[in-house]
């Protein structure tokens, strides 16, 4: 089959890679001109993308996608570990208060690799383009499709262009016009939900001088917390790299000046957890602060029951977003393209039964970890406001199990970690964590003598007080 995917950014080329290996021709059409740098260590550390402003934050690389990759595109994944990447298996760091953690065979699953996005991200392009029946079109932007009666059979180009397909992929990102394309073309459009994060994120990332990791390594690929009006995560690079990200409020004023390398370093350094990290030394900054807002829990999943377009997918970030902090996009996009392939090897015939399909398989994939990810924002959100406005936070309502319940359960009863670890990999669907008997009873007794020591972060008036103290707070907040 021919196919275009629109946009060749994750999405676009892990298809590109699947599809090709099934038999299939793919054609990537990518708004962005520049080619990326020609070799690896260039794309490392300085890959602009100004199409993808989430490129330049810490990525984690989840569980199901990891594995996905291990077994499904094994090409790519050895790719990765010979540029640097690192794998980590989850159950070799459990909380220290469980003690004698006892491996179940289900934890062979919790892998996961270290490594910059931009290293994932050029040497899955250079696998990809590598297949036979895949090329790329830069500097080509879609702005319409081409249409035969309900079916989609092509895309238009910015420049007129028109070119031609059995089956259109939007796989254009979070900011996809899909919906604009589908309008004009008069096919049906899926509705679109949006529901704000409330976070804003500023990345930084390092190198290591010290031979060994300078701080804990809380969760095995890397440290983090989360506290009563930030958050903060390390995550491991290939070659002796890391990241740090800082997540807070999109209108917590005190925090705007992070954005300056002074604040965001004393925001760090505030942060027991972290601070041995950027301590003199022990590593070096090698590029600037990046902030990133604006960010959503969207869906424009279809009615897998209602009229769909035939011939024309989207995938990945198109159809839906998460909280970045959950670290679900990639893994999420990687199982969102093998539903399509293997629904293209039982089902080849582009029609009505196979857009009800996809549209039935996409939305059980994925509506779950939007929920999910709702829930978790407006819980977290809530309390960060709380704390910033001086006031007690409200308490859930009796009987629910929340993110931070689980969280503190889990340092003290295995099974829940286990559980915890296995949807934040999205191995396990949200219900068998928050929706399940037996996790419930057991969050219970695990919390009935009180909550576990906090990690050590910073309290609201000490982060205030470090990020004023590096200045700038007061006339970036004015
Ligand atoms: C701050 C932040 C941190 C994140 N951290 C993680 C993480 O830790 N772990 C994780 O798994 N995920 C993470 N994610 C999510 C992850 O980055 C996305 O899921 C992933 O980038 C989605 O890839 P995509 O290919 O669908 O979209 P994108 O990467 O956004 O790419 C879309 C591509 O389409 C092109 N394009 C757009 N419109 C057109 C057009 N009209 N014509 C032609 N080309 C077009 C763009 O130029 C671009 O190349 C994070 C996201 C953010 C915002």
């Amino acid at each position: 089959m021919k196919i275009i995917a629109v946009g060749a950014s994750v999405t676009g080329l892990a298809a590109a890679a699947a599809l090709a290996d099934a038999g299939h021709e793919v054609l990537l059409v990518e708004r962005e001109a520049v080619d990326p740098p020609s070799t690896l260590d260039e794309a490392a550390d300085g890959w602009a993308r100004p199409t993808v402003p989430q490129a330049a934050h810490s990525h984690a690389f989840g569980s199901r996608g990891t594995n996905l990759l291990r077994d499904r595109l094994s090409d790519v994944y050895e790719a990765l570990l010979a540029a640097g990447a690192g794998t980590v298996n989850l159950a070799d760091y459990p909380p220290p208060m469980l003690g004698d953690f006892e491996r179940k065979p289900e934890d062979d699953d919790l892998n996961m690799l270290t490594v910059r996005r931009s290293v994932f991200e050029w040497v899955l392009r250079e696998r990809a383009l590598s297949r036979p029946g895949v090329s790329v079109r830069s500097g080509a932007t879609v702005r319409g499709l081409l249409t035969d009666g309900g079916s989609v059979t092509g895309v238009r180009l910015a420049d007129g262009a028109e070119l031609t397909a059995d089956l259109v992929l939007d796989t254009s990102g979070r900011k996809s016009s899909a919906h604009q394309w589908l309008a004009a073309a008069g096919l049906p459009v899926p509705e679109q939900t949006s529901e704000s994060c409330r976070i804003t994120y500023y990345t930084r990332y390092y190198r290591r001088l010290t031979p060994a990791p300078p701080g804990p390594l809380n969760r095995g690929f890397g440290a983090g917390g989360l506290w009563d009006s930030y958050t903060a995560v390390l995550f491991l690079g290939d070659k002796d790299t890391f990241s740090i990200s800082l997540g807070v409020l999109p209108d917590d004023k005190e925090m705007k000046a992070l954005r300056t390398e002074e604040a965001f370093t004393a925001a760090i350094r505030a942060t027991p957890l972290l601070a041995g990290w950027v301590a003199p030394g022990n590593s070096e900054p090698i590029s600037p602060v990046y902030a990133m807002g604006g960010l959503d829990n969207s869906s424009r999943l279809a009615d897998p029951g209602g009229d769909l377009p035939v011939g024309f997918y989207g995938l990945g970030d198109a159809v839906c977003t998460t909280n970045p902090a959950y670290g679900r996009g990639v893994s999420l996009a990687l199982a969102h393209v093998f539903e399509l392939v293997d629904l293209l090897a039982a089902h080849p015939a582009v029609d009505r039964g196979q857009a009800a399909k996809f549209a039935g398989a996409s939305k059980a994939l994925l509506a779950p970890w939007l929920g999910e990810s709702i829930a978790n924002d407006r819980g977290r959100a809530g309390l960060w406001e709380a704390t910033v406005a001086g006031e007690r936070p409200q308490q859930p309502p009796p009987g629910v199990v929340t993110f931070g319940a689980v969280v503190a359960a889990s340092t003290k009863d295995a099974e829940i970690w286990r559980r915890v670890a296995q949807v934040m990999m999205s191995l396990v669907s949200p219900a068998e964590l928050y929706a399940n008997d037996e996790i419930k009873q057991r969050v219970g007794r695990a919390l009935a003598g009180g909550p576990p020591p906090q990690l050590p972060g910073a309290s609201r008036a000490d982060l205030v007080a470090a990020v004023r103290a590096a200045g700038g707070a007061t006339e970036q907040a004015a």
